[in-house]
């Protein structure tokens, strides 16, 4: 099959042709027609996390490696002993895999799971090639006449959005919840906050062409937090917010959102861009703040998060098909901040 492989962290990638794995019992054989290209793909690349503090998180993967986790296509093969979906059907592929026997992967969060992680394009060959090889035939989930790419952002920019707003429970209904960063998962959010919170929404980005694609898509205002006082106006005018998502994860985004979150909040890191900060921590008991962390999200809440979408509750998001032939260069756009919405590579 075509690939554009991963040969080394760090090189451009390389257009391979490799053998994909025949499907065993329980597995099956999904022919790619949409990968999404993601930020965590450039930090798999780069082959480590940012942890701050000159600290790198690596990653432990074999060569060649094929990245690409948010995947959608038809199925093409079945294995011994699963019954569907039937070949031809198109599908989402959830793609972060547990070993599947643990007592994390047993409780469904396989997203979790310590041990011999199947994830696809981060731990197994992912979807920026013809085929991919799914390890748990579980992890295929009918789209229907879902718009197509829309199965393939929903994996990871969407289930990591969906997964962190359910964690921000049921605030009363006239508190603004918080979005940081705009990106493809934050737009992603801002969607499904739209579709499952009445409350109002308020984006925080420093791009001014991401705050006005948020007002665009029903953001109720939208906050540049590098304008002077910034976090004490939105206090006064507030009383600040119930709950905020950072998806980011930067020193930058996390001292306004917490600042911005009134005592009793929740505040949502799912971002990875990495580094540290100081945090004093009497404040977080004083203010009664729940920090949580968010990393994308179970096979239920995917299934649940398809069926909504399906149902046409959930604004498609914006996306830009490009070829698989031209990965490197999405990967570049997307490294130099040029991406609005999400970049989807056609094989
Ligand atoms: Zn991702
Ligand atoms: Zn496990």
């Amino acid at each position: 099959m075509k690939t554009q492989a991963m040969t080394a962290f760090g090189k451009p990638l390389e257009a391979l042709e490799l053998e994909p794995l025949q499907p065993g019992p329980g597995e099956a054989l999904v022919r790619v027609t949409r990968a999404g290209v993601c930020h965590s793909d450039l930090h798999i690349h780069d082959g480590h996390f940012d942890l701050g503090n000159d600290a790198k998180l690596p990653v432990m993967i074999e060569m060649p490696a094929i990245l690409g986790h948010e995947i959608e296509g038809e199925v093409a093969a079945l294995g011994a002993g699963v019954s569907g979906p039937a070949p031809g059907t198109r599908v989402a592929v959830y793609p972060w895999l547990g070993c599947g026997k643990c007592t994390v992967c047993q409780r469904g969060d396989q997203q979790l799971c310590v041990q011999a992680r199947r994830a696809l394009g981060v731990a197994k060959w992912g979807g920026m090639a013809e085929f991919v090889h799914v390890p748990d035939a579980e992890a295929l989930i009918p789209l229907g006449a879902l718009a197509p790419g829309v199965g393939a952002v929903a994996m990871c920019s969407g289930l990591t959005a969906f997964s962190a707003l359910k964690k921000l429970g049921a605030p009363p209904p006239e508190e603004p919840i918080l979005l940081l960063g705009l990106g493809g998962v934050g737009l992603m959010g801002l969607a499904l906050a739209k579709a499952l919170l009445p409350n109002p929404i308020v984006a925080v980005d420093i791009d001014p062409a991401k705050r006005q694609a948020a007002l665009k898509r029903g953001a109720a205002e939208a906050i540049d937090p590098a304008a002077a006082d910034a976090v004490q106006d939105f206090l006064k005018r507030t009383g600040g917010a119930a709950g905020a998502i950072d998806f980011v994860g930067a020193p930058a985004t996390y001292t306004f959102g917490t600042s911005a979150v009134r005592r009793g909040g929740r505040y949502v890191i799912v971002g990875l861009f990495g580094g540290a900060v100081n945090v004093p921590l009497a404040p977080i008991p004083m203010r009664a703040l729940t920090i949580a962390g968010s990393y994308v999200g179970r096979l239920d809440e995917a299934r649940e998060l398809i069926s909504l979408m399906r149902a046409g509750k959930v604004e498609t998001p914006i996306l830009e098909e490009r070829p698989l032939t031209s990965a490197n260069e999405a990967l570049d756009d997307l490294r130099a901040g040029k991406v609005l919405g999400r970049i989807i590579l056609t094989p």
